[in-house]
Order: structure tokens, then sequence, then C-alpha cells
């Protein structure tokens, strides 16, 4: 309704869309950019009975820089049959958007069960594929992305020694910079290893995720029979 405020346009974008979706009205964006976002109904063309309904949010500086809904103009008059294949607001945003609550809660959420969610709530069928698409994009938003991740290791690993000061890495890149290797042991676990067992136990476990390696691990076993971590890397295939 009119009056209502969001941080960010995405929030903003979200409850149109949700809304939408739930009163089975659908809508097409005229304008779309830093400052304002308007959206017609998408019956709005209809030579016959056309629907007028519009919205127009923007940016109040008045109010610190949030979207706020200035504008929204007529009730739906659009009959639309109830859909049950598809709806031009349910797309592989607002779906990730939606499971953000539940990827939080376990990442290796299926793409089946993100359908299964979507037509509990909302009687809407999605494609795998766009389930698929929608997890990828609330993975990204929870844990950033796998290349930013890749990116940005040094200042990650860094910021653990800065912590932990005896903490010790080491990255191995290419020539052109792409990451190839990556060796660390926490402080602590150092500290703590002469009061191990002199055991060492060397296993692997291969990754998973986009780009694919393995992860190497030192294991010893402290006085009370429990696996102690020493060091870790991440090496290829
Ligand atoms: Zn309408």
């Amino acid at each position: 309704m009119e009056g209502m405020c969001f941080t960010k346009k995405e929030d903003l974008q979200f409850a149109l869309q949700g809304w939408s979706i739930i009163n089975n009205v659908e809508y097409v964006i005229v304008a779309s950019n830093r400052q304002k976002f308007t959206v017609v109904c998408a019956q709005s063309g209809r030579s016959d009975r056309p629907c007028i309904w519009r919205l127009h949010a923007g940016v109040s500086k008045r109010l610190g820089g949030i979207w706020k809904i200035s504008s929204m103009k007529n009730q739906h008059t659009c009959a639309t049959p109830i859909l049950t294949t598809g709806h031009r607001q349910c797309n592989s945003q607002f779906i990730s958007y939606f499971i953000l609550p539940s990827i939080r809660r376990h990442m290796d959420l299926k793409p089946r069960e993100i359908i299964g969610q979507i037509e509990a709530k909302f009687n809407i069928k999605v494609s795998y594929m766009k389930a698929w698409d929608a997890r990828r994009k609330a993975v990204k938003i929870v844990f950033g992305s796998w290349e930013e991740s890749y990116r940005t290791i040094n200042l990650f690993m860094d910021a653990i020694v800065f912590s932990m000061p005896e903490t010790v890495y080491k990255i191995q890149t290419s020539e052109n910079h792409r990451f190839e290797r990556l060796f660390f042991s926490f402080g602590p676990s150092i500290k703590g290893w002469s009061y191990c067992r002199p055991v060492l136990c060397l296993d692997c476990t291969f990754l998973l995720g986009k780009y694919r390696g393995t992860l190497l691990t030192a294991v010893g076993f402290d006085a009370n029979n429990g696996l102690y971590p020493l060091a870790l890397a991440i090496v290829e295939s």
C-alpha cells in the first residue's frame, strides 16, 4: 500500500512479487533505476478492458535513502484465471529470496524441495532449472560467490592471522594469479600439537563446490583420543 517503506529496492521487489503472486495478478516494469521503480498491470495493454493499476516507488531522500511506495493507483480490475503453471513474477530471483531462511538453515537444500515449498505456498509449479538457479542465487546472497571467495582468500587468511597471530598459511597461484593451492594451520592448533600423541593421520576429501579440488587434512589424537586437526590444505583434484 501507499507509504510502505523498504530498506533496499530488492526488499520492495520481493514484497511486490509475493503480493502479486498471492493475489494472482501480474505486472510489467515500466521504469527501474537507482532512484525509481514503476510498474503497471500486465493487462494494461488489453484493448477490450485494460486494467489501469499502477505502482510507483522511489528513493526518499527525506527518509535517509530508503525506498517508499509513493503511489498505488486504482485496484486491479483484470480477471486472470488461477495460474498453476507459472507466474510472471515467480522468477528465480523471487524464489531465491523466498528460500533464504531455509538456505541459511541447511545449505544443501535440494531443487526438488524448493519446488515443493513454492507449490505448497503459492500453488505454482516451477521448473527444476528455475529452482536450481534460485538456489544458486540464494547461496550467493548468503555466502558470497565462489569467484569472490577465491579472489579474496588472502584477505580472509590475513584476517585469521590478525586474530590468531601464530597461524601460518601459504597460497600458491599460477603465473596469471590463478588460485592453485592453499595450506594453513591455525596458531592454537600448532601450540596444542605438542600435547598430542606423536601420531599424525593424513586424509583427504573431495570438494563438491563449483570449483572442484581436494581438501587435505593432517589430524592427530589428543590425550582423550579425540581427533585433533593440525593442518589443512586445498589442492587440485
Ligand atoms: Zn490488473
